[in-house]
């Protein structure tokens, strides 16, 4: 494999220098140093580590409605995710995780084997959700819906370490737990699981050295994850401050999602009241929950809880490094979607160091985050090979929603 070489100024994952020379040799960088103007990419661009975006589902959906999430074949689900990854890779995103979908652990593999082109994808496999929560299809009977769901429904310690060694045994690379579901009447959120479950899910997949991503919405079902002893908090609607502070003290990322908010889904029925309730938390989530998490010191890490969906595309990720950078700025939005997020993943990417991955992404120019749009991408490198951004876009142009 050729090595590449590119140099210019670049945001190592941290922090912009100026005049860097970056070499990629057998698909992991081999020097990061003062740069003599050789490249073996030539053009000026700014040289970004492979972005990363860690809360993705890989639906293969038309509509992002509860139902056709279940229901879409697995066979469909993955053929349209081929055009995903390729979307996600035109992008600059060169590793996603997927938090639940029946598609993902196969594409990981086959892009792994060289057989597709696409980022790395950390995956869960299915999610683990109690009987009746988020995201069961209630409409339908149980065994139906459990049947088509893209988790598995437990209720017990026991019955939930069993989910967890079934997620295990495909082959799983993260645990994801619904530690809350949706909105009930009157406009409160019901934590999932007890806590006895929770810890139960946690002390299992840390046995099998896995982390767990808690999606929790709410004060109560946020303050049961960290009981727990979750790696990632996912949406995180709701944060307070005592919340924030004991998320910093534990080394808990916040996965605040911001993306998928301002796309204004509904994905059920709600009544008045409950629709309030919910645009509330909504708001104070876009407004104050990533202010409340920084100024108490959590790490905050890029994910934006896009499927594949008409409304929620991949190719369109960066969308929330620009959210991010009202509270974060430029940097620390870049920190949050690189360094941060491999951090907190336990990843070997995320940053311009030896030894790391060679997945670098060349924008032609980072000056505000509106300039991640996938048309400024120039190069992506993957895995130590370099594969130029405009061809790739014509390429993913013909995947269409
Ligand atoms: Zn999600």
């Amino acid at each position: 494999m050729d090595s590449v070489i590119v140099s210019g100024k670049a945001f190592d994952g941290r922090s912009f220098r100026e005049d860097v020379e970056v070499r990629v040799e057998r698909g992991e960088i081999e020097r990061v140093g003062r740069s003599n103007g050789e490249k073996s990419l030539s053009g000026d661009y700014v040289i970004l580590p492979g972005l990363i975006d860690a809360h993705v589902h890989f639906f293969g959906v038309k509509e992002d409605r509860l139902l056709e999430w279940n229901l879409v074949p697995e066979t469909l689900a993955t053929a349209r995710s081929v055009g995903d990854a390729i979307r996600l890779l035109s992008a600059g995103f060169t590793t996603v995780r997927d938090l639940g979908s029946k598609c993902a652990l196969g594409l990981a593999e086959a892009i792994e084997e060289g057989r597709l082109l696409g980022p790395r994808i950390v995956a869960s496999g299915y999610s683990i959700a109690e009987t009746g929560g988020n995201d069961d299809p209630r409409d339908l009977p149980l065994e139906m819906g459990q049947s088509i769901s893209y988790s598995f429904y437990c209720d017990s310690p026991w019955e939930c370490r069993k989910a967890v060694r079934k997620c295990v045994r495909q082959g799983a690379d993260v645990i994801k737990v619904y530690a809350s579901g949706a909105f009930s009447s009157g406009g409160k959120i019901k934590p999932a699981f007890t806590l006895e479950e929770l810890r139960a899910i946690v002390d299992e997949a840390h046995r099998a050295d896995l982390k767990v991503a808690m999606h929790a919405y709410g004060e109560e079902a946020i303050g049961n994850a960290l009981d727990a002893g979750a790696d990632t908090i996912e949406h995180g609607l709701g944060l307070s401050e005592s919340l924030a502070k004991e998320m910093a003290r534990k080394g808990i990322c916040y996965v605040p999602t911001l993306a998928t908010y301002e796309v204004g889904l509904e994905v059920r029925k709600m009544n008045e009241e409950v629709r309030k309730a919910r645009s509330e938390l909504i708001r104070k989530h876009m407004e104050e929950d990533v202010k409340i998490a920084r100024d108490n010191g959590v790490t905050i890490i890029a994910g934006t809880d896009y499927v594949g969906s008409s409304s929620r595309r991949h190719g369109e990720n960066y969308r929330e490094i620009v959210l991010l950078a009202k509270f974060l700025g430029l940097e620390g939005a870049l920190r949050a979607a690189s360094f941060d997020a491999a951090l907190c993943l336990g990843l070997r990417g995320g940053s311009l160091e030896v030894g790391k991955w060679g997945d670098l992404a060349l924008f032609k120019k980072v000056e505000d985050p509106s300039d991640l749009r996938p048309d400024n991408l120039e190069y992506i490198v993957i895995r130590g090979r370099a594969i130029n951004g405009p061809q790739l876009r014509e390429l993913a142009r013909w995947v269409q929603y």
